[in-house]
């Protein structure tokens, strides 16, 4: 049975810059919501209750029934993109990455600034609900990319791009706060962005190879 991931702050200390309700809502709602329906849908499909996350969302092809196949990729993708989401976030966090990311950040976009305006575009340009991504490959290179509801590059790329840093871009994520204005919800989100955690995310899947 999966269960979200338990966070290491209040809902209130990402205050101004995520409010307190909407951390709550979409944690305590929105995301057990995603999780319960995700152990749902396993009870059907007990050849895949042993496999990791990332492994369901790599098979996702296999499941033949629609609508059990959608509901692993909408919930088994919002388990898993709330979970990377939530555990990124932390006042007080390196505010800008360092070492092995910082250098192969510069290899790939030039500079941290270049990677930011990359990584904002992609999650403006994003029409309706969804995510913007910076993915690592096994050998190490870095993509930004966008993802519709609650896809991800795991599911695109059948696991050859796991995303180390996810941008929710869906209103639930901002709409309280900061109404229409998703440009100042994402200037927000990299105020509160822990690179050590964004760090730890490339090191294991580069580790992995
Ligand atoms: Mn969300």
């Amino acid at each position: 049975m999966f269960k979200q991931i338990e966070l290491n702050y209040n809902f209130n200390d990402l205050e101004p810059y995520i409010d307190e309700l909407t951390m709550d809502t979409h944690y305590s709602k929105h995301h057990a919501a995603y999780t319960n329906n995700l152990n749902v849908a396993l009870d059907k499909l007990p050849e895949f209750k042993n496999l990791s996350i990332e492994d369901i969302l790599v098979k996702l092809p296999a499941i033949s029934d629609d609508g059990l196949k959608n509901a692993v990729r909408n919930n088994g993708g919002g388990y898993y993109n709330h979970n990377l989401y939530f555990a990124s976030l932390k006042p007080g966090g390196r505010n800008k990455p360092e070492d092995d990311l910082a250098s192969r950040i510069e290899k790939d976009f030039g500079s941290f600034e270049s990677l930011k305006e990359k990584l904002s575009s992609a999650a403006m340009g994003r029409f309706g609900s969804g995510w913007a991504w910076l993915s690592a490959n096994k050998s190490g290179q870095l993509q930004v990319s966008s993802s519709p509801n609650q896809d991800n590059p795991i599911m695109e790329s059948k696991g050859d791009w796991i995303p180390i840093l996810g941008i929710d871009v869906w209103e639930h994520a901002y709409y309280l706060k900061y109404k229409n204005l998703r440009g100042d919800y994402i200037d927000s989100f990299f105020q509160i962005l822990n690179w050590d955690v964004i760090a730890k995310n490339y090191a294991k899947v580069v580790s992995t190879s």
